[in-house]
């Protein structure tokens, strides 16, 4: 049984009118080669998608909730959503050494493809997430025991122990964090933003539309195939310390939904013991939230920012891609145009704006990247700091 709490009636129309006014940002994308001779010293970071990110440093490989089905608007509105299997096979890297998977929310952009990966590509895996995670897949086998031993709901730790940080003038020794491998994983709690609103002629503005929000009084069963089966829950941010023994080598923030103070904020004892090297944000919701991502920029103070979130979830990539490989001039190692993809964005948000904003909040130094999915950096240590090693994609600095 689901309790919607506060979850609006939604009339088909509005999801119509999501793509009918959406998706005037879009971008070219050619799929980048990954390097050739990864180093094990630096730490390698690919976007996968809406917020998928896989993030590896020495033996340490954690990937964050991918989705390459990206449903159309016509099966959402059909209410008959499932993985595409055949998607998730042709985009996703080699993830068998992946340790953890880690998920904000439960909505379906985020969750839905993650018990395929789980179960076929990412097999000693440990899913973390909300309470509604393991309630939504806790259900599903797989060839080596249920999945639900591998499921952990990181929401309790996020309230009751990291939240009483934010009374903590010091956090050493304070030990408000899982471990998998070599890595601690940080739950704060955060918050969804509205995914759009709605202006009607004479009438003005009606109040931010939000939805699938609420929780499951009890497992459903089986995986969902609507996606108001997919049920938000609560929304968490992370910090993702990859430890090198005692120490952390390389700090990453990263949430799936966008974000105003103090949602999402790590308490500040944390981030005076060691700064966020990395921060993946969502470009998601920009629009419904001033303050994002200036506020948590200024607060984390990153020199550097990977933006995800921002391309279309309800646009399938088309399969095969387009490969320069496969052009009669192969040959002279060129890309052409026939190898370009076109990406289109999130539906009621202008990334514009999220990079304006980002630009203006970066610290001195700071440097963001807004990528097309598929592609890379390479981070290597440089001194007490962590520089751009190799990348596939453009790098803009911050305006100081
Ligand atoms: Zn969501």
């Amino acid at each position: 049984m689901r309790v919607p709490s506060r979850r609006p009636v939604v009339p088909l129309v509005a999801l119509f009118a999501v793509v009918a006014a959406g998706c005037a940002y879009r971008r070219t994308c050619i799929r980048p080669e990954d390097p050739t001779a990864p180093s094990r010293e630096a730490v390698y970071v690919k976007f996968l998608g809406v917020g998928g990110f896989l993030i590896r440093l020495g033996d340490d490989a954690i990937l964050t909730a991918p989705l390459y089905t990206n449903p159309t608007i016509g099966e959402i509105a059909l209410q008959k959503v499932h993985p595409d299997h055949r998607l998730i096979e042709a985009l996703l890297p080699p993830v068998d050494d992946v340790e953890a998977i880690l998920s904000g929310h439960s909505h379906f952009d985020h969750l839905m493809d993650v018990p395929y990966v789980a179960v076929h590509r990412a097999q000693r895996a440990v899913i973390y997430g909300n309470d509604e995670m393991p309630k939504l897949l806790g259900s599903l086998a797989t060839p080596k025991g249920p999945l639900e031993n591998r499921l952990v709901s990181l929401e309790t730790l996020a309230r009751d122990k990291v939240e009483s940080l934010r009374c903590l003038a010091d956090c050493t020794n304070v030990q408000a964090y899982t471990q998998v491998g070599n890595v601690r994983i940080w739950p704060i709690v955060s918050e969804h933003s509205p995914q759009f609103k709605v202006s009607i002629p004479f009438v003005g503005r009606l109040p931010d539309v939000h939805l699938w929000r609420g929780t499951l009084m009890e497992p459903p069963g089986r995986l969902p195939d609507s996606v108001s089966g997919w049920v938000e829950g609560t929304a968490l941010a992370y910090l993702i310390d990859f430890m090198d023994g005692d120490r952390v080598a390389f700090r990453v923030y990263y949430q799936d939904s966008g974000t105003r103070d103090p949602y999402g904020f790590p308490p500040k004892c944390l981030l005076k013991q060691k700064a966020v090297d990395l921060a993946l944000l969502c470009a998601g919701g920009t629009d419904f939230e001033e303050s994002h991502p200036g506020a948590i920029v200024e607060e984390l103070k990153p020199r550097h920012v990977i933006a995800g979130h921002w391309e279309s979830f309800l646009n399938p990539r088309t399969l095969p891609l387009p490969n320069p490989r496969w052009s009669p001039k192969d040959g002279q190692c060129k890309r052409f145009d026939e190898a370009e993809e076109r990406i289109e964005g999130i539906p009621f948000t202008k990334p514009r704006n999220f990079a304006k904003r980002l630009r203006k909040a970066l610290p001195p130094g700071g440097a963001y990247s807004m990528p097309c999915p598929d592609a890379w950096t390479q981070f290597a240590k440089d001194g007490d700091h962590w520089s751009l090693q190799s990348w596939s994609e453009e790098w803009t600095p911050g305006k100081k």
